[in-house]
């Protein structure tokens, strides 16, 4: 999209922006620029390459214009200033930390993040002399008792996984830049079409566009978003560490994107339908969703979120053996360990993303053999809650 002359909402910019609208006998859609090198015409260009004119492309690793327009789409929905491409959303963690902090620095990262986010700061960058404390979910509220003068990142994500809390993003981004701490937020639950968190005093979003914003179940990507300073250095950080994405990727990516507003509405309202469902059920102990008045979070959902997302977590009555039966007994739910997609998902922590955990860590973020956590799709919502209430059923017996 070029230039427009009035601000356009998140549905027009998923549509549009990032695509260039070549002319005539052109097509419409931006195409897959299947290549790994750029042949250019003469030494001027490799002149204007050199002082970093953006139409001139050298190397995909470099930049491509496939991944370009996925770029700009992605920076236009977060309202940020660029956006860099990655080859998954761990590739994106990964080269944010490391354009951020050296051997000797700290990170603060809440303990409630993606599991493999866990892993890649306590394990890998462990490795390489950068420290992390992990924050329990109610130490976020004493924030500042987590940084020492070495803290240099603070890593959030909101709403968390599995139990779907939410933290407050401005205040702590707030607190943050008092200490001259970069806060970096994991926007994949959420995506841009609810939250916004640059707008909140964030630094850096960070996505597994594997998730939501592909959309399909179908890509591995990852993206970071902010201002033109912070994306220069992860990009930097991206080439280097060769953690790049690909053309036929960014292609899928652009595809789904573009329907990324209409399909967060629909899962959204059949995410707060099955939870509605799911906390008037005799068989369910409680439901973890912000959309529900008697959540913990929901006031500060409703003000940082325009919804309150498509993601149901629940413990099941019964315990493991129940949510085992329950599990087996779905037949619409596929039991994948992702979410995002348009198909509706159900994944089950402890034998999963969870799995490696120990009785102590999994207590402190809430997890049990009964929890379940559900990724809403965009089907019809009554053909999802007849499923689950079957399975239900099934469980109980
Ligand atoms: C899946 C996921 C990641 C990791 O993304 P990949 O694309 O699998 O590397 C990071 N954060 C969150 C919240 C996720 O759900």
């Amino acid at each position: 999209m070029k230039k427009t002359t009035h601000p356009a909402s998140d549905a027009t910019l998923a549509i549009h922006a990032g695509e260039d609208r070549h002319g005539r006998n052109a097509p419409l859609t931006t195409e897959i620029q299947q290549t790994a090198v750029f042949a250019l015409r003469n030494t001027e260009q490799l002149r204007r390459y050199l002082k970093g004119e953006g139409d001139v492309y050298l190397y995909t690793r470099y930049g491509n214009p496939t991944l370009r327009a996925a770029e700009e789409k992605i920076a236009a929905l977060e309202l940020g200033e660029d956006c860099v491409l990655t080859a998954s959303g761990l590739a994106a963690e990964f080269c944010a930390a490391l354009a951020l902090c050296r051997a000797g620095d700290e990170i603060a990262c809440m303990m409630d993040v993606y599991g493999g986010t866990a892993k890649l700061f306590r394990n890998l960058l462990q490795r390489c002399g950068i420290h992390t404390r992990l924050i329990p979910f109610d130490g976020m509220a004493q924030v500042e008792d987590y940084f020492s003068p070495q803290t240099r990142m603070l890593f959030l994500e909101t709403p968390t996984n599995p139990t779907l809390r939410c933290v407050d993003i401005a205040k702590l981004a707030r607190l943050a830049r008092k200490h001259k701490i970069t806060t970096v937020v994991d926007n994949t639950f959420a995506t841009p079409i609810l939250q916004k968190p640059l707008t909140m005093g964030a630094d850096l979003v960070v996505h597994s566009a594997t998730k939501y914003l592909g959309g399909h179940s179908d890509l591995t990507a990852g993206a970071v978003a902010g201002s033109k300073k912070l994306i220069a250095k992860v990009r930097e950080t991206m080439i280097l560490s060769g953690g790049c994405s690909d053309p036929g990727v960014a292609y899928l990516l652009l595809r789904g994107l573009k329907t990324l507003d209409v399909r967060m509405e629909r899962a959204c309202g059949n995410a707060q339908q099955i939870a509605e469902f799911l906390v008037a059920h005799p068989r369910v102990a409680q439901v973890f969703y912000s959309g529900l008045p008697t959540s913990p979070e929901h006031e500060l959902a409703a003000r940082q979120m325009k919804g309150f997302g498509a993601m149901v977590s629940f413990d099941i009555r019964g315990g493991g053996r129940a949510a085992e039966r329950f599990l087996d007994a779905l037949k619409l739910w596929y039991l994948a360990t992702s979410l995002g997609g348009v198909e509706s998902t159900v994944s089950y922590p402890v034998l999963s993303s969870h799995a490696s955990l120990k009785a102590k860590e999994l207590k402190l973020l809430g997890v049990s053999p009964a929890t379940i956590r559900l990724s809403a799709g965009i089907e019809d919502a009554r053909d999802l809650v007849a499923d689950l209430s079957q399975a239900l059923d099934a469980a109980g017996k």
